[in-house]
């Protein structure tokens, strides 16, 4: 059988930083676990444009579409602010998510035990939290018809429209209730059905589909600004929330917030189905390219090793594998190891970004 393949895409500022580590790790699951993967590496962002004069060639957009896998690294700096809209390294990231018809983004919520002082939040509110928000990410009110600030009488009007189909509810709520099935077994799903008709038709749907095909799954509905208190009342009442675009979005932020640093958070965009079964997916850290602490060796790596541990799990099948990446993460940090980003008060000597990929990789010896 082939190899599963990845093609690596690590972008600008501390994108390849972050990603060297990575690779440590896709290095040590061929060597210490026979698990082989086709690793293609290609351009993206800033980098692209220096190279081809475009943030995303059509070859690189065809290898994307081709893979079981993209992960990415982090797009973007100052030296790219002025380039015009069209070729910003951004849209090369967006190209990637609109062609690959990335509908489903997946945004985990883990707090580990070291980091629950990190929280704004108490710690026994966060200490052991893991929970995912999918979001749905290609329709609803940021897409809606019409949408533009028009003239009416003597005052301008701002419209968007929140509109939802069917078979867009129907996706996202299947990819919930998948995903659910691999982790507890349980989806909330949020909307305002109270005040919104879309929210009424996103309530039937996520109900219908439920009962359709994931019975065996534990279903609940939420109004979204009651789960907006919830989320910070008592989070770890949740494993998989599923919501609209809107509310995604801001739910997201705030339960990612949850667990404090932007260097520990990963993320998954899944689209439909592949000819393999597998969902098309892209695989990225939260943050930025971090123009401010590129090149120093500054740069917390574990929200992108994180996210290749979502690959093994959600593109793979690896979950064992993903499991033994993330505890190796959390045995790091219950170790004391500390990039910069996760240095506390009581202060301490940092590691650089390669010091903790190599932590990670002792942990995960360890680990066997
Ligand atoms: P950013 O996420 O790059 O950085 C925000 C702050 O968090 C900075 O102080 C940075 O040093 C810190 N930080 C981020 N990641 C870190 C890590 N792994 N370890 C330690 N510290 C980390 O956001 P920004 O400064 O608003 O944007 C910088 C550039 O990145 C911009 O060009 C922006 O457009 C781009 N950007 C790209 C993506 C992406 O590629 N998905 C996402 C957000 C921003």
């Amino acid at each position: 059988m082939a190899n599963p393949s990845l093609l690596i895409l690590a972008g600008d500022g501390i994108g390849p930083e972050v990603m060297a580590e990575v690779k440590k790790i896709i290095g040590w699951m061929g060597a210490k676990r026979g698990i082989r993967f086709d690793v293609n590496e290609d351009l993206v962002g800033g980098c692209a444009y220096d190279a081809h004069g475009t943030p995303l060639t059509d070859a690189t957009m065809a290898k994307a579409q081709e893979v079981d896998a993209v992960l990415l690294g982090a797009v973007g700096g100052p030296k790219y602010d002025k380039l015009d809209f069209s070729v910003k390294p951004e849209r090369g990231l967006l190209r990637l998510r609109k062609e690959m018809d990335l509908f489903s983004n997946l945004r985990p919520a883990q707090c580990f035990d070291a980091l629950a002082d990190f929280s704004s939040l108490k710690r026994e509110v966060v200490a052991g939290l893991d929970i995912v928000i999918v979001r749905e990410l290609t329709s609803g009110v940021y897409f809606g018809e019409p949408r533009g600030i028009f003239k009416e009488g003597n005052e301008r009007v701002g419209i968007n429209t929140q509109r939802y189909t069917e078979s867009e509810i129907t996706r996202v709520a299947k990819s919930a209730f998948e995903l659910a099935r691999k982790r507890g077994n349980k989806v909330c799903s949020m909307e305002k059905a109270n005040v919104m008709e879309s929210g009424i038709l996103w309530r039937d749907v996520v109900q219908e589909v439920h009962d359709r095909d994931y019975p065996d799954v534990e279903l609940s509905h939420m109004y979204a600004d009651n789960g907006a208190m919830q989320l910070v009342r008592w989070p770890k009442q949740f494993d998989v929330i599923v919501t609209d675009n809107l509310f995604g979005d801001v739910l997201s932020d705030c339960a990612a917030m949850l667990t404090g640093s932007l260097g520990m958070l990963p993320s998954a965009s899944l689209g439909a189905p592949m000819a393999n079964g597998r969902p098309k997916a892209l695989y990225e850290p939260v943050h930025g390219s971090a123009p401010d602490i590129s090149g120093q060796g500054k740069a917390n790596p574990i929200a992108c090793i994180l996210s290749f541990a979502m690959a093994l799990r959600y593109s793979f099948d690896l979950g064992e594998e993903a499991t033994r990446v993330e505890k190796a993460v959390e045995k790091v940090l219950a170790d004391g190891v500390r990039t910069t980003d996760l240095m506390g008060p009581e202060g301490g000597t940092p590691v650089s970004t390669s010091q903790m990929g190599d932590a990670v990789l002792a942990a995960l010896d360890a680990s066997l």
